[in-house]
């Protein structure tokens, strides 16, 4: 989806759009919710937290519903910061055994898992390799082949256990949760604005987005999804009450001798994913499902994906190829509507058969 955490140091591959990009979908989305009883409801804020701009709109709820929102928002990134060394997650990282806080410890459990779920296309023990290519810091290298054979023994979800709120990693095992946070952060704030008694709320967090019933006016809410390849964005997506979560390489990326390398990488290897995918976009009930696996798609590229797709029954999918192409799951068939330069592009609806 819409990407605002990009740290690239080469401008090469035109920064300017995620602005762009940023503001198109903000636009698409009011223009969505736009019916005149709805003004009157209607909260907002906008919050800069998790390296990302997030926008909330709720209808309903009193007055604080949004303080709390906020609140909670950077409750979460003081968590689950990898770079805060006052974060539970840097503390858990730096001890390699830390009794965990109820955020971190149900974040793991879903990590965990889902790890486990995807045979560790995403793995959340990936930081040590992360961090030897600079994407957490913004620091870019790339790590030298020996470097990261060195490393690579350390990506392994299994050898993290959890015994209540204790959390013991392996040797020289650190945690990351940037596939992950933010599907989580979305959870945890859609259930918020639920349990308040409002109707309907529209969460985007730097592109991931989740929603909370339909529309105010009983009508779809129009999603959009980022052209991976240009300033626009790629179609639309009339959906309601679920997350929208979009995983792309273009969201942050360095070049080194006329290379890309990109930020999701496989954990297998140790090296960015590329296999055919530009972006892939996960819709499902749970945000932290979607973040997970639009990430693990991402690196089982296009083939595999299909086939996990098959074996599951918890989310829909929407596949941009490098070459154009657009896959879509039977699901999406009639809510997606391709726009802009993949307007005219090949769709493949892939079937559970
Ligand atoms: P997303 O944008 O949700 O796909 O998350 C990408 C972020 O997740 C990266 O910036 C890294 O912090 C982290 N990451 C990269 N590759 C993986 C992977 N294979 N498994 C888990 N986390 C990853
Ligand atoms: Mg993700």
């Amino acid at each position: 989806m819409v990407m605002m955490n990009m740290q690239t140091n080469k401008p090469t591959l035109h920064p300017l759009r995620f602005c762009a990009v940023i503001l198109l979908l903000a636009v698409l989305l009011s223009a969505g919710c736009a019916a005149p009883e709805l003004s009157a409801e209607a909260r907002s804020v906008t919050v800069f937290a998790m390296d990302t701009v997030m926008d909330l709109t709720v209808y309903g709820g009193d007055d604080d519903l949004l303080t709390e929102a906020e609140n909670m928002i950077h409750f979460l990134e003081t968590e689950f910061s990898v770079t805060d060394p006052e974060s539970d997650l840097s503390r858990l990282n730096a001890a390699g055994d830390f009794s965990v806080g109820p955020d971190t410890k149900s974040l793991l459990a879903s990590a965990l898992a889902l790890s486990d779920r995807t045979d560790g296309a995403f793995d959340c023990t990936i930081y040590p390799v992360l961090r030897a290519w600079g994407f957490t810091s913004g620091e870019y290298r790339v790590p030298a082949e020996d470097e990261l054979a060195a490393l690579l023994p350390l990506v392994n979800w299994r050898k993290v256990t959890v015994s209540g709120e204790r959390v013991t990693v392996g040797e020289g095992q650190m945690l990351d949760f940037g596939a992950i946070a933010k599907g989580y952060t979305g959870d945890r704030l859609i259930s918020l604005f639920r349990e308040a008694g409002a109707a309907s709320a529209l969460v985007n967090l730097g592109g991931n987005v989740q929603l909370l019933g339909k529309k105010p006016d009983g009508s779809l809410w129009n999603v959009a999804v980022a052209d991976p390849f240009g300033n626009g964005y790629a179609g639309v997506l009339k959906t309601a009450d679920c997350a929208v979560i979009t995983s792309g390489g273009y969201e942050r990326y360095f070049e080194e001798d006329g290379k890309i390398y990109r930020h999701i990488l496989d954990p297998k290897t140790g090296i960015p994913a590329d296999n055919g995918l530009s972006s892939v976009t996960v819709v499902g009930e749970r945000g932290i499902v979607c973040d997970a696996l639009s990430t693990a798609l991402y690196v089982m590229g296009a083939e595999r994906a299909e086939a996990f797709w098959r074996g599951s029954d918890d989310f829909e999918i929407i596949l941009l190829t490098e070459d154009g192409q657009i896959i879509l799951s039977e699901g999406l068939e009639d809510s997606f509507a391709p726009s802009g330069e993949w307007r005219d592009a090949p769709i493949t609806v892939i079937r559970d058969d």
